[in-house]
């Protein structure tokens, strides 16, 4: 029997934007205020450095997602919260794991032969591990729940195929199957630019996203800039068949405030964009304001932030050392 426990991450590799908020931050904390399971989430640099990184800007980036955590609602009191380097049993399970798993099904893996591309020789051999370190974020807390977008659905199933080989080999029953808790589409928030992408910090164009750091001005000039379509809203869903600017921006003023699509098309529909984003804008505004202004505050004092994840590692290695002890235990080590 496993404590119901979630794990998550994000990585400190591009600034944080409304996609990371709608679709991780939000949901995080709704999950630790919900109180059924212990909530884990980790700030993975460990990940990050599977590509280059510059040594500042990961460094700046670490504290920024931190800051993004606690902005956003994570209390580092009631969910742990920590830098996945800081807990070294994140990567003395990984190594276990890279013996357990096997090349073909990390060859399989969709994102490492999208990520790696047609140059694979000059791929990291992190990169091609990757997922295996994964597994070992979410075991080495015997954690029971991951939420996930349906792009980490492989790398999900790779986590209890590592798990079981694990338990079967040894005789043991000791990591626990871990059930992926799937998002609903409307937290998937798409680029501005391009509605058929999902926003991303590695997307070159600043304008196709709304970074968590923006101000009122930037955020009101990308939404109005925002590519769409000459038509006035649509009365209902269905009209939004195939009109994928706008489709995004109506699940945005959604995913905003806290209501369905089809409650903001009967509110809007027939409005014009002109009307439509700057109403947008004032909700995206008022919601992410507030969380900038937090991060600011946050990162004008980095020691702090320091502070509070190594106390967060203190707090999650009481769980992750006895996990690799009996794990090292178990592999008569
Ligand atoms: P990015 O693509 O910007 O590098 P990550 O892959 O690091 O973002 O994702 C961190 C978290 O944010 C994950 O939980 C992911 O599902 C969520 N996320 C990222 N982009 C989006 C988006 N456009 N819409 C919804 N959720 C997103």
């Amino acid at each position: 029997d496993f404590t119901p426990r979630i794990f998550s991450g994000i990585q400190p590799s591009g600034d944080l934007h409304l996609g990371n908020y709608l679709g991780a931050l939000r949901r995080f904390v709704e999950m630790q205020d919900e109180g059924t399971y212990e909530t884990v989430y980790c700030v993975v640099d460990l990940h990050a450095i599977t590509v280059p990184q510059d040594p500042e800007r990961l460094c700046r980036m670490t504290r920024e997602v931190a800051a993004g955590f606690l902005a956003a609602g994570v209390d580092p009191e009631r969910s742990i919260l920590i830098n996945q380097s800081r807990v070294p049993e994140h990567a003395q399970l990984a190594w276990v794991f890279n013996c357990v798993a096997r090349m073909g099904w990390m060859g399989r893996m969709t994102q490492w032969k999208d990520k790696a591309g047609k140059n694979a020789e000059a791929a990291s051999l992190g990169l091609f591990a990757y997922p295996a370190l994964m597994a070992a974020d979410i075991m080495i807390y015997h954690a029971t729940h991951v939420p996930v977008g349906d792009d980490q659905k492989q790398h999900l199933e790779l986590t209890r195929d590592i798990a079981a080989k694990f338990n079967h080999d040894h005789g043991v029953d000791f990591f626990p199957e871990v059930t992926p808790v799937i998002e609903g589409t409307a937290t998937r928030v798409m680029s501005l630019r391009d509605g058929t992408r999902k926003m991303s910090s590695s997307d070159p164009s600043d304008a196709s996203r709304i970074n968590m750091l923006d101000d009122a001005e930037t955020i009101a000039r990308k939404l109005r800039k925002a590519r769409t379509d000459p038509d006035a809203l649509p009365s209902d869903a269905a009209g939004l068949a195939g009109r994928e600017g706008a489709r995004n921006l109506v699940n945005l003023y959604a995913a905003l405030s806290d209501t369905t699509v089809d409650a903001v098309l009967a509110e809007h529909g027939g409005k014009g964009w002109a009307e439509f984003k700057p109403a947008l804008a004032d909700l995206a505004v008022g919601r992410l304001a507030p969380i900038g202004e937090e991060m600011r505050r946050l990162l004008g004092d980095p020691a702090e932030i320091d502070a509070t994840l190594a106390r967060g590692a203190e707090r999650a290695r009481a769980i992750t050392v006895p996990i690799l002890e009996r794990t090292y235990d178990i592999l008569g080590m």
